[in-house]
C-alpha cells in the first residue's frame, strides 16, 4: 500500500458545511447525498508555501461539474476561498498538504435519487491532510492492465469530476490483486485511457503522446504539461494509443495532483524500454517545477 496513516493528521481540523469541526466530530449526515448515491464532485488540491496550486482552474472545474448535475446550490468562489484560508490556518498547514474539497448536494428530507429531495443546499467539505506526494518519484510505479473500462460519454462524462467513484475503485482492486501500485484503464474501444488515479503520457523519440481526454479525467496537471509542451516546442500530441505502442515507449509516466509527475517503469510484467534515462520526463519536471511558484493563488 503506498499510503499510511500520518500521525500529525490524528487532530486535523475538518470544514463541513459551515465551520470547523475536529476530525473525530466532523461528519455528514446520513441523508446526505454523498451517502445516497456519491451525488457529489470534488478536487484534489496541494499546498505550497505560495498558494494552492492552479486553485482558480480547480474551481472552474468544480463548479463546471457541479453545473453538469444540476447543483441548483453552488457556493460562490469569495466562500470557497475563505473556507479554504479558515481551514488552512485553524491547521497551520502551509505546505506537504493535500485537500479532499469535496461539494456534495446535500442533505435529502428522505432517502431517494431525486434531487428535488434535496432542500437543505449543499455541503462543502474542506479535508486538509499532511500528505507528501504519493508516489515514489525517483523509483517509479508499476502498473497493470484492469479489465474494467474507463467510462465514456455514453455512459459518464469523464468531464464530471464526481464522487461516484466505482469505476476506478474496482480497477484498483484488480491492480491491488496484481501487486502492481495503479491500474492502467483503457477506453471502450481498447485505448488506453489513463491510470485509476492519474493521467497518462508516453514519449516515443523526441515526441510526447497521451489519450484524447475522451475517457480520463481532464486533469489539470495533464493540461499544463500540454501547455508547458506547447511552449517549449516540445511536440505534444492527443491521440489514440494502444497497449503495444506504451509497451514499447521510449517512456511512460503519469501525472496528477496525487504524485506530480511519475514514471511508470511497468506495464502488465514489461519493463517499460526507458531507453532514455527518462530525459523527457526530466526535461518536463525541470519545467514544471519552475512553472510551480508562479501558479500558486495565495488565499488572502
Ligand atoms: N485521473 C483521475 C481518475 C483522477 O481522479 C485524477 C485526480 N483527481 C487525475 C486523473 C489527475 O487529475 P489532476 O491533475 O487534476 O489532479
Amino acid at each position: 500500500m503506498l499510503q499510511k496513516f500520518d500521525e500529525r493528521n490524528k487532530n486535523i481540523k475538518v470544514w463541513v458545511k459551515d465551520g470547523l469541526y475536529s476530525r473525530d466530530k466532523a461528519k455528514v449526515s446520513v441523508f446526505d447525498s454523498v451517502v445516497q448515491g456519491g451525488d457529489a464532485v470534488w478536487e484534489g488540491l496541494r499546498v505550497y508555501p505560495a498558494g494552492i496550486f492552479l486553485l482558480d482552474r480547480h474551481l472552474n472545474r468544480l463548479f463546471e461539474s457541479a453545473k453538469a448535475l444540476a447543483f441548483t446550490d453552488i457556493p460562490d468562489i469569495a466562500f470557497i476561498k475563505n473556507a479554504l484560508k479558515e481551514t488552512l490556518d485553524a491547521n497551520n498547514m502551509q505546505k506537504d498538504t493535500h485537500i479532499r474539497l469535496t461539494l456534495t448536494r446535500g442533505e435529502k428530507i428522505t432517502s431517494g435519487m431525486d434531487p428535488r429531495l434535496n432542500q437543505a443546499g449543499s455541503c462543502l467539505i474542506i479535508l486538509p491532510e499532511w500528505k507528501p506526494p504519493v508516489y515514489d518519484n525517483d523509483h517509479g510505479i508499476t502498473v497493470f492492465t484492469s479489465t474494467i473500462r474507463r467510462n465514456n460519454p455514453s455512459f459518464l462524462d469523464s468531464k464530471i469530476h464526481h464522487n461516484n467513484l466505482l469505476n476506478n475503485i474496482q480497477a484498483k482492486i484488480q491492480s491491488n490483486v496484481a501487486g502492481k501500485d495503479a491500474a492502467l484503464m483503457l477506453d471502450y474501444f481498447g485505448f488506453a485511457a489513463e491510470l485509476n488515479g492519474t493521467n497518462i503520457f508516453m514519449v516515443k523519440g523526441d515526441k510526447v503522446y497521451t489519450p484524447f481526454a475522451s475517457a480520463c479525467l481532464h486533469g489539470i496537471t495533464r493540461g499544463l504539461i500540454l501547455e508547458l509542451c506547447q511552449k517549449n516546442n516540445i511536440h505534444i500530441e492527443e491521440r489514440n494509443i494502444s497497449l503495444t505502442e506504451l509497451y514499447n515507449a521510449d517512456e511512460v509516466f503519469c501525472t496528477g495532483t496525487m504524485g506530480e509527475l511519475t514514471p511508470i517503469v511497468e506495464i502488465d510484467g514489461r519493463n517499460t524500454k526507458n531507453s532514455t534515462g527518462y530525459q523527457m520526463l526530466n526535461k518536463l519536471i525541470t519545467l514544471f517545477e519552475a512553472t510551480k511558484q508562479n501558479h500558486c493563488i495565495p488565499l488572502n
